[in-house]
């Protein structure tokens, strides 16, 4: 495929999403610029996200270092905003933190740490959600889908929040598959609440998906995590 028809399927692809976003958001009475559209590029070129960049998209996330640090270098040329969305090694959390503006799933204190040690290391201040188990039944661990149990919510925020190279600033979700995604939302929410108390200004919530992204802006999402239907379904699942 040329890269012009591929920067019009963007963009088209773009425009629907972005239109989608602003009817969620105006319906439930919030303004669409309360929603921040964080488009996740992983399996996809650095072109897609010159085209997308081209098209006025600042945030792009990816999902594993090895990637994000590859296309980070390629790109800084760039004025983008990176996103890491995925499950962090902490032997990666050090590099990570180069790049990184807000890390959505930090998971444990250990990662807190690993990142912490890192942005100082780099002179960065970096911002982190912590994510959040969103199955029902909390006593279960949430297989594949990750997150902290809601028990240990409260430690790892304070662990952040007392971290000196790291901004606490909110939670992040992945509904759990085969349940009610705004049921899950609900208990996101409701960790938000937890969290603010331990900062106010911690008011950020990720949440939703191309499969639910309405879902979430209609319970309270304020920065959405959009892929396939931006960029098209993943060549291959990893
Ligand atoms: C891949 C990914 C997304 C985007 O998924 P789509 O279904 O393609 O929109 C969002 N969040 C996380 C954590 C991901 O890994």
């Amino acid at each position: 495929m040329s890269s012009k028809t591929r920067r019009s399927e963007l963009a088209e692809a773009l425009d629907g999403v972005q239109r989608r976003i602003r009817n969620a958001a105006t319906s439930t009475g919030r303004s669409a610029d309360d929603v921040v559209l964080v488009v996740v590029t992983k399996t996809w070129p650095v072109s897609d996200i010159r085209n997308l960049y081209e098209l006025g998209v600042r945030d792009f996330a990816e999902n594993r270092h090895q990637d994000a640090g590859v296309k980070a270098a390629e790109l800084v040329d760039l004025s983008l905003r990176w996103h890491f969305v995925g499950q962090i090694q902490s032997n990666k959390a050090n590099r990570i933190a180069v790049y990184a503006e807000l890390v959505h799933s930090v998971d444990s204190v250990r990662v807190a740490q690993r990142l912490n040690a890192g942005a100082h290391h780099h002179d960065r201040l970096i911002k982190c959600l912590v994510q959040v188990s969103l199955v029902a039944d909390d006593a279960l661990p949430q297989r594949n889908r990750g997150g902290v149990a809601r028990g240990q919510l409260e430690t790892v925020a304070q662990a952040i929040d007392s971290a000196g190279a790291l901004q606490l600033a909110g939670v992040m979700g992945v509904a759990p598959r085969g349940e009610d995604a705004g049921a899950a939302y609900a208990r996101l929410l409701q960790a938000s609440g937890q969290v603010k108390a331990i900062s106010p200004r911690a008011r950020l919530v990720s949440a939703g998906m191309s499969a639910d992204f309405e879902v979430a802006i209609r319970a309270g999402a304020t920065h959405v995590r959009v892929g396939s239907a931006v960029l098209g379904e993943r060549p291959a699942l990893r």
